[in-house]
């Protein structure tokens, strides 16, 4: 392709984005294709001959997009909605364009310094302690996801624990656990498979009537490791667990792991990006305390998918367990010991330019477009909360302090799942489940940057309607 066909052919697609959006509610919110059915329609064998880009974005239209769940569908409301947005876009096609790959300071100094930047630019916004900034021992990454995150974080906190024996000597069974409550997402366990702990390794915390992990518990937990010989290595916290937005007392746990020589982990997924309002502080309350701390831009703020933004208040555990030196990468910046190498802060070696399309989005918004997008969210939920609470069909099953509301039908698991089921299949809406003390729940997670009052309204009336006369 020739810059001047890529020109032709780059308009094209950026007007294909762009009627995308337009005709975004035009769309059923759920994929209805039967499985196997999009292969069905692509030939069997690879193309021999080049095609005309045309035909790509033809097929794209019909054979792709039935097979597309619009998670940027403003009735979107499983999961947490994706948050592309056009600065985003531009920012990772710009990226994609350049096609640097920021490994290491010198293989492009501008992909380093521009993250370096940006992530200290965001953590003055969330207000997170100074030690996460890099001026100082600590500093800011930004890696794929939060699951990648919470890998760091074991590495890290193995490393720590083990006084850096664990890189050469591996992990042996039974020497280390983590602790993290019962709501914490599923990939701390899977980080704890990935280091070599295994599941057995992780300790889960019970849960108070909100949800929040009972810090005298995690006591109790690490005293009886302690006398059985196991090393505490880490405790993780969620701010905003992804099935009931449940907050932790950061504060408390963080404390208990530092009496014990343990790592403290945050997970900010999702609700960490909040604290760019003031009114949201408190989600960072007790992270001077914690030794990192991850949140997800693209889950919540308006950056497509992948932007985990991931602090550490002193880096040299995490370099110490992920750096190797191989003679291919040794260069004169690396040894003056002037410039990070962030090849030495994740698993994979090579990297995107993300931090272009962070940069975008917070250059576009500003803090005050940022601060709106929460708080609309968050507006809207508190209004459908209200709702479900005045419903007597209804009961709210969790504390709904941010943009996350988990319910349930009186009536039951099967009616609430049949509601779900019933809302979702007619495409007007997408809803996603928890379990809440053994019970099936209901999810709405307000999100989508296209997300408006009237879909909301719909999206409870639809549920309204479908719960009948339950009780
Ligand atoms: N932590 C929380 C609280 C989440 O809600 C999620 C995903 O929803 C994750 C971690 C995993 O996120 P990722 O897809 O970035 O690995």
């Amino acid at each position: 392709m020739t810059p001047e066909e890529f020109r032709r052919h780059g308009h094209a697609a950026i007007d294909w984005i762009a009627d995308y959006y337009s005709r975004l509610e035009s769309f059923p919110v759920l994929s209805q294709v039967k499985p196997g059915e999009i292969r069905a329609a692509l030939p069997a064998e690879p193309p021999e001959r080049g095609e005309p880009f045309e035909d790509v974005l033809r097929d794209l239209d019909e054979v792709i997009m039935p097979g597309i769940t619009h998670w940027q569908h403003p009735s979107f409301f499983a999961f947490f909605p994706s948050n592309t947005s056009g600065p985003a876009i531009l920012g990772d096609l710009l990226a994609s364009g350049l096609g640097v790959q920021g490994m290491i300071w010198a293989t492009s100094p501008a992909a380093t310094e521009l993250e370096t930047h940006v992530l200290d630019w965001f953590a003055r916004l969330l207000g997170l302690p100074t030690a996460f900034r890099s001026d100082g021992p600590g500093g800011g990454v930004i890696q794929h996801s939060a699951s990648d995150a919470a890998l760091v974080a074991v590495l890290a906190a193995l490393h720590r624990a083990s006084g850096g024996r664990t890189e050469r000597e591996g992990v042996a069974a039974g020497r280390f656990a983590v602790y993290t409550s019962a709501q914490t997402h599923s990939s701390v366990e899977k980080a704890c498979r990935v280091a070599g702990l295994g599941s057995d390794a992780l300790r889960k915390l019970s849960t108070d009537a909100e949800h929040a992990a009972r810090p005298e518990h995690l006591r109790e937990l690490i005293e009886a490791d302690v006398a059985a010989g196991i090393t505490p290595a880490l405790v993780v916290a969620s701010i905003g667990a992804t099935g009931t937005g449940a907050i932790d007392p950061v504060r408390e746990l963080a404390a208990i792991a530092h009496e014990h020589g343990a790592w403290a982990h945050v997970d900010g997924a999702w609700a960490g990006v909040a604290a760019v309002c003031p009114e949201f502080a408190w989600l960072t309350d007790g992270l001077e305390l914690v030794d990192s701390f991850a949140t997800n831009p693209h889950k919540w703020l308006l950056t497509n998918f992948d932007c985990d933004t991931f602090w550490v208040a002193d880096r040299s555990a995490l370099v110490g367990a992920l750096s190797i030196l191989p003679e291919y990468l040794r260069n004169a910046a690396t040894e003056s010991g002037a410039v990070i190498d962030y090849r030495d802060w994740h698993v994979q070696l090579g990297r995107r330019f993300r931090a272009l399309k962070l940069w975008a989005v917070l250059r576009w918004y500003g803090a005050e477009g940022l601060r709106e997008h929460i708080r609309g969210h968050v507006a809207l939920a508190q209004q459908f909360a209200s709702w479900v609470a005045a419903d007597e069909r209804f009961e709210l099953l969790a504390p709904h302090r941010l943009a996350l509301v988990t319910f349930h039908l009186r009536a039951g698991d099967d009616a609430t799942r049949a509601l779900m089921d019933r809302v979702n299949d007619s495409g007007q809406a997408y809803l996603t489940h928890t379990s809440v003390n053994g019970q099936f729940a209901l999810r709405m997670a307000i999100g989508s940057p296209q997300t408006q009052a009237r879909h909301v309204r719909a999206a409870w009336e639809a549920l309204a309607a479908g719960a009948g006369g339950a009780a």
